[in-house]
């Protein structure tokens, strides 16, 4: 009989690289994999929903249940709002025989490797470009051309070494704010370029099936 061992998938990257555009896609095609939704102290924004874009909790619930063991990761206390990913949430998937992905910084992929380290699977989405990667930030955010440029200029600090394995990434989605340390390809199972976003999805879902077949044994 073969064996269910639902995964947790990670996903991961430069703001603007795609993220949120592949992992709709592909829980729209594999009905095998769900989107866990996250908890946050921080006041809901016009138009997001409880339980759909985030868990929206007061500072004591989210106090009281990392008190009680509740979060199979959560961001350091020292930000103004807390964040964190609940374990009934993932559990209730997992229950079902579902895998789950989210887009998650090196900071949560870090602790997940300590809480569910035989579930995890880390994969790593980067731009085909700085041009394209600029692109698409401000076609999504067209305010950000207008602050000088600053706020891109962050966004592109790591991409003169896109095509480096070895690179530790400096951009902070990517660079672990708790210890300084930053990232590089090394520390994903896969690392994707997201040129075509229906190519990227299509060898994505390819990955997945295959990394499922695996487990399953
Ligand atoms: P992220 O979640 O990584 O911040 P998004 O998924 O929001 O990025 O993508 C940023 C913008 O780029 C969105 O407008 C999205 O529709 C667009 N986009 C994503 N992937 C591609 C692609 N392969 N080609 C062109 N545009 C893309
Ligand atoms: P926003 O407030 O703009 O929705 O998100 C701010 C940041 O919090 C983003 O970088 C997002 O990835 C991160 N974040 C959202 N949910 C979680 C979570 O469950 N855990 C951690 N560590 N970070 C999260």
């Amino acid at each position: 009989m073969k064996k269910i061992c639902p995964m947790l998938m990670t996903v991961t990257g430069p703001s603007g690289t795609g993220k949120d555009a592949v992992i709709n896609a592909l829980v729209e095609q594999d009905p095998q994999v769900t989107r866990f939704v996250t908890a946050t102290t921080r006041t809901p924004r016009p138009g997001e929903m409880d339980g759909v874009h985030y868990y929206f909790l007061t500072h004591k619930e989210f106090e009281k249940r990392l008190a009680e063991g509740g979060f199979y990761e959560h961001n350091p206390g020292y930000h103004t709002n807390y964040y964190g990913t609940l374990k009934s949430v993932v559990d209730a998937h997992f229950a079902e025989g579902q895998d789950v992905i989210s887009d998650i910084n090196i900071d949560g992929v870090r602790a997940f490797e300590k809480t569910l380290p035989e579930r995890l699977f880390k994969i790593l989405i980067l731009p085909p470009s700085r041009e394209r990667l600029v692109q698409r930030l401000t076609q999504r955010n067209p305010e950000l051309a207008e602050e000088g440029g600053k706020r891109l200029a962050a966004a592109e600090a790591d991409l003169d070494h896109l095509h480096d394995p070895n690179w530790v990434f400096q951009n902070p989605d990517m660079c672990s704010s708790a210890d300084g340390r930053g990232s590089s390809y090394k520390d994903y199972d896969v690392v994707l370029i997201n040129d075509v976003l229906d190519h990227t999805v299509a060898e994505l879902a390819r990955i997945v099936a295959a990394e499922r077949a695996r487990r399953e044994g």
